[in-house]
């Protein structure tokens, strides 16, 4: 656990969060401000700061892929865009990994 990370504190149960579905590697809750009717974080239990350090582990990217999977099946999403922003500039505003798993409109691309 990486001291002021909001996202450790989740996974640690010091900040509530509505879990959606969770499994020994990755958890997966409700994201506070839900830009899609469906609006899921999945993140990574062990802190990583972003997509590249995921890479570094592969046994652990796959788990999360697996977790997103799981997640979107789990809420019933027929189709769902997946978006790991990384790096400020990218709009990345919790430098601990998470998925953005967005659903329930249409989720035409590139985003309007
Ligand atoms: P980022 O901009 O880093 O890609 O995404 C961070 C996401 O975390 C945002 O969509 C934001 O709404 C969400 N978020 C920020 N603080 C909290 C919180 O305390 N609880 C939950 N569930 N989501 C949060
Ligand atoms: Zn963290």
């Amino acid at each position: 656990m990486v001291q002021d990370c909001l996202f450790c504190k989740i996974v640690a149960g010091e900040v509530p969060a509505t879990v959606v579905l969770e499994d020994a590697d990755w958890l997966a809750f409700e994201d506070i401000a839900p830009k899609a009717p469906v609006h899921v974080l999945v993140i990574p239990k062990r802190h990583l700061v972003d997509i590249g350090e995921l890479g570094a582990d592969p046994a652990l990217a796959a788990a999360v892929v697996a977790g997103i999977g799981a997640t979107a099946r789990h809420l019933g999403l027929p189709a769902f865009r997946t978006v790991f922003n990384t790096g400020a500039e990218a709009g990345q505003a919790v430098f601990h990994l998470h998925a953005h798993v967005l659903g329930g409109r249409s989720m035409n691309w590139p985003p309007g």
